[in-house]
């Protein structure tokens, strides 16, 4: 059985995000979506926030989990025994902050292989990031998260909470 570990922020989740957890679900056995409480950038969500928000964009999926983490990576990996990491690879951007981390998680886990998915044409230029200032200043991102994601997008707008 392979398990495949799929770690971000995702803060929140989009479609490019769900995207690449749904192609490998079809190659791996179980995926794991770690959302990693505290990364070294402003969050929008909450740990608790993020985590119901890719639950509930996933649920269709019965073996794709979603689980919070607060340790390093390679840990949570040997914890869920979890014989891969999963990445997304947008064209311009994500190649060398990637193979650096993937050339550091193998040093620090030697046989825990790191597989890069090509983002799909239609969410090469989606980030959670654009996705917020968009959202944020009332512009439409209902075609690139799921029906969940927009309304709490929404609701922060709104309420700034
Ligand atoms: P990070 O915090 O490392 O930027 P994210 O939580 O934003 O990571 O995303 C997790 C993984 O998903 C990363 O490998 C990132 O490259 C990938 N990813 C993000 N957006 C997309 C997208 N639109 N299409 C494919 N992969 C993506």
């Amino acid at each position: 059985m392979i398990i495949a570990l799929y770690p971000g922020s995702f803060d929140p989740i989009t479609n490019g995000h769900i995207d690449i957890a749904t192609r490998a679900s079809k190659l791996f056995d179980k995926i794991v979506i770690g959302i990693f409480a505290t990364p070294g950038k402003n969050v929008m969500f909450s740990l608790e926030e993020r985590v119901q928000l890719a639950k509930d964009a996933m649920s269709h999926l019965p073996n794709v989990e979603v689980i919070p983490y607060s340790n390093i990576t390679v840990e949570l990996a040997r914890e869920v025994g979890a014989q891969v990491l999963v990445r997304g690879l947008r064209m311009i951007g994500d190649f060398e902050w990637e193979f650096e981390m993937a050339m550091m998680n193998q040093m620090l886990s030697p046989g825990l292989e790191t597989v890069c998915f090509m983002a799909s044409q239609e969410y090469q230029f989606l980030s959670a990031s654009l996705i917020k200032e968009v959202a944020s200043l009332g512009g439409d991102i209902h075609s690139l998260v799921p029906e969940n994601v927009a309304r709490a997008l929404e609701r922060k707008d709104v309420t700034g909470k």
